[in-house]
């Protein structure tokens, strides 16, 4: 099965269940954060996690922010004590989306979609999963570097260091 970044629904969602109940019975849900705590949410993913493609893209983006994605419906993420609000964000290139972050401990926890992706998404990282095994995770490899525009690697190119400005 090739994967790739669809547009319009987003990735994930080759599998998941259509009505409201088969969703419900087709689901997990998890509890995440950042490191330190202060940033605290829940996660409920269809198909469940065992069984969910995660994302490991090899983009400037994902490498250096240690992204393995699963792209939840942003209505299926429950953020605790107002948690997406105390996101630090990056932006980058088209801006389109920020990059999260805990401002406290520095934790990556994943990319806010909802402007991207219809239905809305976040595409969150399944290392904020508290107790998460890497090792059995369905990992699926995609090749951001070469299939999201502008391709290539695009780190080091967003801050000029003699105008203190970014490019
Ligand atoms: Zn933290």
């Amino acid at each position: 099965m090739s994967f790739r970044l669809d547009p319009v629904t987003g990735p994930g969602m080759s599998n998941a269940a259509t009505t409201e109940e088969g969703k419900k019975a087709n689901s997990s849900t998890h509890e995440c954060g950042c490191h330190c705590g202060y940033i605290k949410f829940s996660v409920t993913l269809s198909p469940p996690l065992p069984e969910y493609e995660v994302v490991n893209c090899n983009c400037s983006a994902c490498i250096r922010f240690g992204y393995l994605l699963i792209y939840p419906e942003a209505a299926d993420v429950k953020w605790h004590n107002d948690g997406r609000s105390r996101c630090a964000s990056y932006e980058f290139n088209t801006k389109a989306k920020s990059q999260l972050f805990c401002p406290k401990c520095g934790a990556s926890l994943g990319i806010d979609f909802r402007d991207v992706f219809k239905p809305q998404k976040y595409g969150i990282s399944a290392r904020t999963i508290y107790g998460v095994n890497l090792d059995e995770l369905n990992l699926k490899k995609f090749d951001g570097i070469n299939m999201v525009k502008p391709t290539g690697d695009l780190a080091g190119h967003y801050w000029d260091e003699e105008k203190g400005e970014m490019k």
